[in-house]
């Protein structure tokens, strides 16, 4: 094992020198690598072909300038990214960022973690991630379709239902779906409903779509309950966030029987000890686009914590579900002081390693999110399926489906980490099991 360990460890040195600065890249890396001596001991075929070495370079990477002109008719520069990261199980596959955080560190960083949650699924789908630095943030509707349009009239040319299909993510939502599929129809002269998922309802979107990440994170925790003879019945559970992935995590929870008493977004936190109204939520983000803050305006008796740590409040379930990092070792140490037991990440890599080791050595019910939150990419290729197939299921069997689809890979995580020796680990039984599927693929295509 030393020699294998020794090998890895040389591979992420080349990892850090290829990329440098690009540090959620590397993080994402090492986590994956830290998992996968047992797995090259036991297949040597992997680093004779050099497999790993080749996974964590992208197949291609695509940065392009975005202009567009504001409502001021000031004209703005943004840098736009698709990288294709791996083709081996399917067309690339995977969202689109609009924050002003994005650089080609946090792309690579998503790009890389989609590929494993992508084989997780175990639907025909490879791996990519894109974006731009863009922010949406008080942007009125005409500027984000300005922007949206310019977007896409560089993307189009990489993209298509057979090639590399790009959805949403953090800023990217329906209505930018909307814009990007409008302005690829018109440059192409094609209505290819599968280049894009993520799409409205009456124009080759699937039910469940806008739910799914939320609803899948919260199917694989209660899967991780059930494992251990426990339910949401009854659980105080925390999620942060308030956007696509929080809301209908916060719904399923209360469907399941358990309450959420907060969510947050970047200025605060909303702390409401009867559980959350999760209509009003829904009203001030999905439709007035407002600031949760506004929560207490009707609502009296809960609290609003301007800069607030929503990880100090106990709880016996959180779900992070806003960004990448925003579980230190603090807040996982907080956590489980307060009788955390379980951890399912919505959001992508929401926990620093230090986080991780800390659930881990706790031995609580930790899903990562390539695991946890992978019914979104999932209910996207279910979209793309119903394309496919120019058909549209019902909202009961396509959530169904995602439930299955969860149950699975809950099941799969569980049995590699138990059949690797580390039962209960699902950091572990997640990147092997993505991991191999992908590895055996790419060994059957040769040197490509
Ligand atoms: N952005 C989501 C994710 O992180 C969904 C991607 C998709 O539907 O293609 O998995």
């Amino acid at each position: 094992m030393a020699q294998v360990d020794a090998k890895i460890e040389t591979m992420y040195q080349e990892v850090l020198k290829r990329n440098p600065g690009e540090t959620e890249f590397h993080q994402a890396v090492l986590e994956v690598l830290e998992s996968l001596g047992p797995v090259v001991a036991k297949h040597p075929e992997y680093l004779e072909r050099r497999i790993i070495e080749r996974i964590c370079e992208p197949e291609r990477q695509i940065i392009f300038r975005v202009p567009w002109q504001d409502d001021k008719g000031k004209v703005q520069i943004n840098r736009g990214f698709r990288v294709e990261f791996n083709s081996s199980l399917g067309p690339y596959k995977g969202g689109l960022r609009f924050h002003p955080s994005v650089y080609l560190g946090i792309i690579k960083f998503l790009g890389f973690e989609q590929c494993f949650k992508n084989s997780l699924t175990g639907l025909p789908i490879g791996g990519g991630k894109g974006g731009s630095d863009f922010d949406p943030k008080g942007k009125s509707d005409d500027e984000v379709m300005r922007f949206c349009q310019s977007f896409m009239t560089e993307l189009y040319r990489h993209i298509g239902e057979h090639t590399d299909v790009p959805a949403g993510d953090i800023g990217v939502g329906g209505r930018e779906i909307g814009y990007m599929f409008g302005q690829y129809k018109r440059i192409t002269n094609r209505y290819e409903p599968g280049v894009l998922t993520g799409k409205g309802l009456t124009w080759g979107g699937s039910l469940v779509r806008t739910e799914a990440t939320g609803y899948g994170a919260t199917f694989f925790v209660n899967e991780m309950l059930k494992a251990r003879k426990d339910s949401f019945d009854g659980k105080t559970c925390l999620v942060s966030g308030s956007g696509n992935v929080a809301i209908y995590t916060i719904e399923k929870i209360h469907q399941l029987g358990g309450k959420c008493v907060a969510c947050s977004d970047s200025n605060g936190v909303i702390y409401d000890e009867k559980g959350l109204d999760l209509d009003l939520i829904k009203q001030l983000k999905e439709v007035e686009r407002r600031r949760i803050e506004d929560y207490t305006k009707t609502h009296k008796h809960a609290k609003y914590i301007a800069k607030g740590n929503i990880w100090d409040i106990p709880c016996q379930v959180a779900m992070p579900s806003a960004t990448q990092n925003e579980i230190n070792g603090k807040d996982a140490a907080t956590l489980v002081k307060n009788g955390c037991i379980a951890v399912g990440e919505g959001a992508n890599m929401p926990t620093t390693p230090e986080g991780v080791k800390i659930f881990l050595d706790a031995k609580i019910a930790y899903g990562p999110g390539k695991a946890a939150n992978a019914g979104g990419v999932a209910t996207s290729a279910l979209e793309m399926q119903q394309n496919a197939g120019r058909d549209s299921w019902t909202f009961e069997f396509t959530e169904k489906k995602l439930e299955d689809i969860m149950i699975n890979i809950h099941r799969n995580c569980f049995d590699t980490a138990a059949e690797y020796g580390a039962p209960g680990n699902y950091v572990l039984g997640a990147n092997i099991c993505g991991f191999i599927k992908i590895a055996n693929a790419m060994v059957a295509h040769g040197l490509v």
